[in-house]
C-alpha cells in the first residue's frame, strides 16, 4: 500500500517524499513554496526534554511552522536548507500561530535552489553576545568565545580543555574550520554584551520542563542589534546566538533564514557554551540529526550527536540560572569524548570515495578498516553495505555502515571501548518512542548492538549492570565476533585488531 502511494506521488513530483501517507492527500490542500529549515532543542546531559521544529519560509519572508507526522520527519530532513514545495492545510497551532499541516513535501525543481553551502572549508562564524533586557549578567568575557573556537589548542592558562577548531580539525580531517568573530556593543570590538529589547519571558516563557523558546524572535532581534552595531550578518555562514541566561528545556541548533539566505545557527544557554555541546549543536547546524535511540533517548556513546561522552570537565564559569530560581550554577567546559559517526561524515561529504568500500551487489570483501579517529590518508574508513531491493542513496535509502573505533586518539577518548561499529542507516526511519524514550527525535542511524538484550526496557534502567556493560555501551563488535543477519543476507566478521585498524570480512549474499 505504501509503495503504491509512493509511486503515485513520484508521478506528481519528481523525487517526492510522501509525508503522512496513510492519510492520503486531501483535495483541499494548498500548495506552498519556500525554503525548509530545521532546528533541534536538546536538554542538558542527564535531563529530559527536547523538540524538533520544521519551518517553511516563503519568498516574501513569511515563516510558517510545519506540522509533520513524526513518522515522516526523518524523510523531510533531507530537504533541510533547500527550496521545497509543500502541499498541506493551514491551521492555528497551540501557540496561536498560523501553521501548515504537511501532507506532502518535495524538492522544488522549478526555482533556483539556494541550499546552505556544503560543509567544507573555513566558515566564518559570529558569536553574538545577547543578554535579556531584565538580566545584566555576562557569563563570560567576549575573548572566551574566540579562545573556545579559533585556535586548535586552548590558549595557555585558559580554563577551556579543548577548542572547536581542535575538534573539527580532527573529526572533519581538516575539511571544516571556523573563523570566529564576537559581536557585541560597538560591533566586533571586545566590549559589552548587546541587550535584547525584551526580557527572558518574552523569548522563553517557561522553565526547564518545556520547549517554548522563540528562537526565531531571538535571531530577528539579535541580528537587528548586530546590524545597528555595524556588523554585517551576510559576512557569516553560521551565527551562534549566545544567551546570558537559560532559554527553556534546551539549547538549540539547526538552520534558519535571514534576508532570504540560509544560515547555520545555534542558540546556547550558558550551560551549553562549551566545546562538547557546541560540537553537538553545530552538528545540527550542519544538518546532522541524532543517532542512537536503540534503548532510550540519546543512548549512543559512540556519537557526539547522541549521548556524547565528554572528558576533562573543567569549571570555567558560573551564572545565576533563571530556570532554577536564580541559583548560581557552575558552568563546565569539557572536551568532546567522541567525534561524528562515519555515516554522518559521509553525509557531510568528508569521506572520499577512495576511502570507502561499497557493497552494491552480493560479494565478499576483506577490508582493513582504519579507526575513525585516525588521520585520513589512504586507508578505508567506511564500509557501506547496500541491501537487496532497497535504495542505497537519497530520501529512502536503507543500508548498513561499518566503521572502526579505537578510543586512544583525541576527541574519541570518552568512548567505552574499541571495536567495529555496525549501524543501520535508514533515511526514512520512523520516529522511535516508547516508555524509556523521553523524546522521539531519533535520526537516520541506529547502532546494531553486539550484545542485545542487556538493558531493562521494562524498568528503563541497566538492570544492575555496570557501565559500559549494558545498552549501547558495549555495542561494538570485538575481534573474534561476527554480526550475522540472515534476513538481510549480511555478515560482518571482525577477524583481527591491529594498532590502528581492524581486519574485517564483510559478506553480502542477497
Ligand atoms: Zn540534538
Amino acid at each position: 500500500m505504501q509503495r503504491c502511494i509512493r509511486a503515485l506521488a513520484s508521478l506528481a513530483f519528481a523525487g517526492a517524499a510522501v509525508l503522512g501517507a496513510s492519510t492520503g492527500v486531501a483535495q483541499s490542500a494548498e500548495r506552498f513554496q519556500g525554503i525548509l529549515t530545521v532546528v533541534w532543542g536538546d536538554p542538558p546531559p542527564g535531563m529530559a526534554g527536547g523538540e524538533e521544529r520544521f519551518t517553511l519560509t516563503l519568498p516574501n519572508g513569511t515563516a510558517y511552522p510545519l506540522a509533520i507526522a513524526p513518522a515522516s520527519q526523518n524523510t523531510a530532513l533531507h530537504f533541510n536548507g533547500k527550496r521545497v514545495v509543500v502541499s498541506g492545510e493551514a491551521f492555528r497551532n497551540g501557540a496561536g500561530a498560523e501553521a501548515i499541516h504537511v501532507l506532502r513535501i518535495a524538492p522544488d525543481v522549478s526555482g533556483t535552489v539556494a541550499p546552505s553551502p556544503p560543509a567544507t572549508a573555513a566558515k566564518p562564524t559570529l558569536f553574538l553576545l545577547l543578554r535579556y533586557k531584565d538580566d545584566s549578567q555576562e557569563p563570560h568575557d567576549p575573548q572566551f568565545y574566540l579562545d573556545l573556537t579559533n585556535p586548535k589548542t586552548p590558549p595557555k592558562g585558559s580554563l577551556i580543555p579543548a577548542t572547536l577548531n581542535g575538534f573539527f580539525s580532527k573529526t572533519s580531517w581538516n575539511q571544516l574550520q571556523w573563523q570566529a568573530d564576537v559581536g557585541g556593543v560597538g560591533g566586533l570590538k571586545h566590549t559589552d554584551w548587546l541587550t535584547l529589547p525584551f526580557g527572558k519571558t518574552h523569548y522563553a516563557n517557561c522553565g526547564s520542563s518545556q520547549a517554548c523558546a522563540d528562537i526565531n524572535a531571538i535571531a530577528a532581534d539579535g541580528l537587528a542589534l548586530a546590524v545597528t552595531a555595524g556588523i554585517n550578518p551576510a559576512n557569516y555562514s553560521a551565527i551562534n546566538f549566545v544567551l546570558n541566561n537559560d532559554l527553556d528545556c534546551c539549547s538549540w541548533g539547526g538552520s534558519f533564514i535571514y534576508n532570504g539566505t540560509v544560515f547555520h545557527g545555534t542558540w546556547e544557554a550558558p550551560w551549553g557554551q562549551e566545546t562538547a555541546l557546541y560540537a553537538h549543536e553545530l552538528g545540527h547546524a550542519l544538518g546532522l540529526p541524532h543517532s542512537g535511540w536503540a534503548y532510550y533517548s540519546y543512548d549512543s556513546p559512540w556519537d557526539v550527536m547522541s549521548m556524547g561522552t565528554p572528558v576533562k570537565p573543567t569549571k570555567c564559569g558560573s551564572y545565576s540560572s533563571a530556570n532554577n530560581g536564580g541559583k548560581m550554577e557552575t558552568i563546565y567546559c569539557s572536551a568532546p569524548g567522541d567525534g561524528y559517526i562515519a555515516p554522518h561524515k559521509d553525509y557531510l561529504g568528508w569521506i572520499p570515495a577512495a576511502n570507502q568500500v561499497v557493497l552494491s551487489a552480493p560479494a565478499t570483501k576483506n577490508v582493513t578498516l582504519e579507526a575513525n579517529s585516525w588521520p585520513l590518508t589512504t586507508a578505508v574508513k567506511l564500509v557501506k553495505i547496500c541491501l537487496a531491493g532497497q535504495d542505497c542513496s537519497g530520501a529512502h535509502a536503507h543500508y548498513l555502515t561499518v566503521e572502526a573505533r579505537l578510543h586512544k586518539k583525541s576527541y574519541e577518548k570518552g568512548e567505552p571501548g574499541d571495536g567495529v561499529l555496525v549501524q543501520d542507516f535508514q533515511s526514512d526511519r520512523g520516529a522511535i518512542g516508547g516508555g524509556c524514550f523521553f523524546n522521539n527525535q531519533s535520526g537516520w542511524v541506529v547502532p546494531i548492538d553486539a550484545t542485545p538484550g542487556d538493558y531493562d526496557s521494562k524498568n528503563c534502567n541497566s538492570g544492575g549492570r555496570k557501565w559500559p556493560d549494558y545498552a549501547l555501551g558495549n555495542a561494538e563488535f570485538a575481534a573474534g565476533q561476527t554480526y550475522n543477519n540472515g534476513t538481510l543476507g549480511v555478515s560482518v566478521q571482525v577477524v583481527k585488531q591491529n594498532a590502528s585498524s581492524f581486519d574485517v570480512t564483510v559478506k553480502r549474499t542477497k
